[in-house]
């Protein structure tokens, strides 16, 4: 019996739970589900990563504590994965006493190895909001592509990565101003220190391609590693350093320790002596996008510490859908919980365990495809076995299994002989492969009962019909158990239709012979094509709404200015004398104003969808009187009228109290 913790990456407290984040979790499930099958002792270990500036600021957008923020999402996450039928065993936030022990732990011991030392950086601050800026709160134009509005570390764009000081007008993303370059004492690691130890431990640890594009690196000499952040953060406070935070990715991944030791303390275990046992076997589960964390800072704080670095790290690719990237606006960046209320987790469980295997290439999504592989491989070829067989045993015969045919006995043999194969594929994590054998054995079994024709036979020969069923339900059987991993509850279904109890990877070897059956209950349906269509409408709907209350609840103003600045935009009250529309422009309206003193004035306004011309006629309005005439298609707009609103229906024309005549100014 095998000692195995397995993780998962913890995910950020910032956000929901999506279908990306969830191919880590589900590939990590299938396979901790199956390790303890197979009898090994295997924890899945996970929590919440809840430190750093986007957690803080957020909180503070929203008017809440962080340790209040942290705990809401640490109910929506858990939700989430309990609804997709993730099991952990100790689930976890990085903002426990737990961790904070662990992670003082590891600092006092990289201090006394003489690796730590502090020094001096310029960093971009800013005044307004009194603190130093994150390269992601930092936004301006690209250095070298010109793109406005990228990001203080690299370019969405053109795809360069830069230091916030190469960006051009950088800005702060909170208040929009100008960050400074202010001195701040920061504390780093030396690396150099474990390049030796590094140079060994990643290529023997991660996979070979993940592992060379890192090693290129180390050509250039190992720099030290920034651990701080300074205050106002969301954190552990650095011992010894007033004002001094770590970095979330120091605390981040000792959050795996941390969240063990909280498992520990339930089992009567301790972490150190648990975590370096010489049988433990320690795996990480990882998106690509992290592997420096994990294959460079991680291994060197557990070394520096005295703990146990892990087996392997376990890298996989992103999830892409309909074949790119996912996309809030195309309704493709879907969120656990809109998944769910719509679709059956079983669904993607399946679908996802048929695509996945060690590579760390992007996995797709394919919508279709999904409904489709659902509809024709679980639903169509595998359960259909069950509700055929099972369906006519208790309705036709009297719901008793018999002995198996010469055919049916050599067609269970050879589904039970795979079953070492199919470890083997689940050990190694080639799930798509273990999922086609499974089918292949469920097409032999659909091809045995269609030769046998059981329908007619059941008339004539009801006993031989009854080798017939209970050959096909053995193998059904065997076939649920291999999939047990993937399918925890259909199985647990299986289990109740056979009277078992529930199923370790050696229940395949068994026979079901002379003993009735449960009546069959529903296993799987077919999907809607329709429920995947209203999941995608709510995810755009949902992003609509997210925009709306990030408008409402941001409140972010334009740069200041001063009264001399304001005093630069001559307003002035008018009336509509006339209003119509513009042939061929849909949004706007033609409008003659009277500025007074005898002066007309004719306005193109796109506020067509939100008035009729005629409850225009008459209005009091407030104009821009001395903007720059502007020549368009239809004629020479001389000003703009105000008004409030986001655009399309939802604007509002701003008008002055009654008694204002046209002309007056509007100071
Ligand atoms: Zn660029
Ligand atoms: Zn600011």
């Amino acid at each position: 019996m095998r000692n195995i913790i397995a993780t998962s990456a913890l995910p950020y407290a910032n956000g929901d739970i999506h279908l990306g984040h969830l191919v880590e979790y589900l590939q990590t499930d299938f396979w901790t589900r199956f390790q303890k099958m197979r009898g090994n002792k295997c924890l899945y270990i996970c929590a919440d990563d809840t430190h750093g500036t986007p957690i803080m600021i957020r909180a503070r957008q929203e008017g809440i504590t962080p340790e209040e923020l942290i705990a809401a999402s640490h109910n929506r996450h858990s939700k989430d994965f309990e609804d997709f039928q993730v099991v952990f065993d100790n689930y976890s936030s990085t903002n426990s006493e737990h961790n904070k022990e662990i992670c003082l732990g590891i600092f006092d011991a990289l201090e006394k190895g003489g690796h730590v030392h502090s020094a001096d950086i310029d960093q971009y601050y800013c005044e307004s909001c009194e603190m130093f800026l994150p390269d992601r709160f930092i936004k301006g134009t690209c250095p070298k592509c010109n793109s406005p509005e990228q990001y203080g570390d690299s370019c969405d764009e053109c795809g360069t990565t830069y230091s916030p000081t190469d960006v051009k007008d950088a800005h702060c993303t909170i208040c929009q101003s100008a960050p400074v370059l202010k001195k701040s004492s920061h504390v780093f690691v030396k690396l150099a220190d474990f390049q030796d130890f590094l140079e060994e431990w990643i290529p023997a640890h991660t996979p070979a391609g993940e592992a060379k594009k890192l090693l290129d690196w180390f050509k250039e000499g190992l720099r030290d590693w920034d651990i701080s952040r300074d205050e106002p953060y969301f954190g552990f406070e650095i011992p010894g350093y007033p004002g001094k935070y770590f970095y979330v990715w120091v605390d981040a991944p000792i959050g795996y320790i941390g969240s063990t030791k909280e498992w520990c303390e339930r089992n009567g275990k301790e972490i150190r002596s648990f975590w370096n046992d010489e049988t433990t076997e320690i795996y990480h589960n990882i998106g690509k996008d992290i592997f420096r964390f994990h294959a460079l800072f991680w291994p060197t704080m557990l070394k520096a510490a005295g703990y146990k670095t892990p087996n392997e790290i376990f890298v996989h690719g992103f999830l892409t859908v309909n074949g790119e990237k996912m996309s809030k606006s195309k309704g493709t960046f879907i969120k656990a919980r809109t998944y769910l209320d719509h679709l059956d987790p079983a669904y993607l469980r399946f679908y996802y365990a048929c695509k996945l295997d060690p590579s760390t290439d992007d996995i797709d999504l394919n919508l279709e495809d999904f409904a489709q592989r659902v509809n024709s491989d679980l639903v169509g070829k595998i359960t259909n076995l069950a509700s055929r067989g099972a369906q006519m045993l208790h309705k036709k015969i009297d719901g008793q299994l018999g002995e198996l045919d010469d055919d049916g006995k050599a067609l269970l043999a050879m589904t039970q002989d795979k079953g070492e194969l199919i470890a083997e594929y689940f050990e190694k994590r080639y799930l798509s492969k273990a999922l086609t054998e499974i089918r292949g054995i469920a097409d032999e079994a659909n091809r045995y009962f269609d030769s046998k024709e059981p329908w007619k036979t059941i008339k004539t020969d009801p006993e031989s019909t009854r080798q017939v069923l209970t050959s096909v339900l053995n193998v059904f059987r065997v076939l649920a158990i291999y999939l047990k991993p993937i399918l925890p509850e259909y199985t647990a279904a299986v289990e109740e239709l056979f009277n078992e109890s529930p199923y370790s990877w050696d229940s395949s070897k068994d026979v079901l012979t002379n003993r009735p059956i449960n009546a069959y209950k529903y296993l799987a349906q077919r999907i809607d094509q329709k429920d995947i269509e209203k999941m995608v409408k709510d995810t755009k709907a949902d992003l609509k709404a997210e925009k709306e209350l990030v408008a409402v609840k941001k409140n972010e103003y334009l740069p200041e200015i001063n009264i001399d600045d304001f005093s630069k935009v001559d307003l002035r009250a008018a009336i509509i004398l006339e209003a119509e529309d513009v042939k061929g422009a849909s949004k706007l309206l033609r409008i003659k104003v009277d500025m007074g003193n005898n002066e007309t004035r004719q306005i193109f306004a796109g506020i067509k969808a939100a008035y009729k011309p005629e409850d225009l006629v008459g209005k009091m309005v407030v104009v821009v009187a001395n903007l720059k005439p502007r020549k368009m298609k239809f004629g020479i707009s001389e000003g703009m009228i105000i008004a409030a609103g986001p655009g399309e229906k939802d604007i509002f024309v701003l008008s002055p109290d009654a008694g204002t005549k046209p002309g007056m100014e509007i100071h």
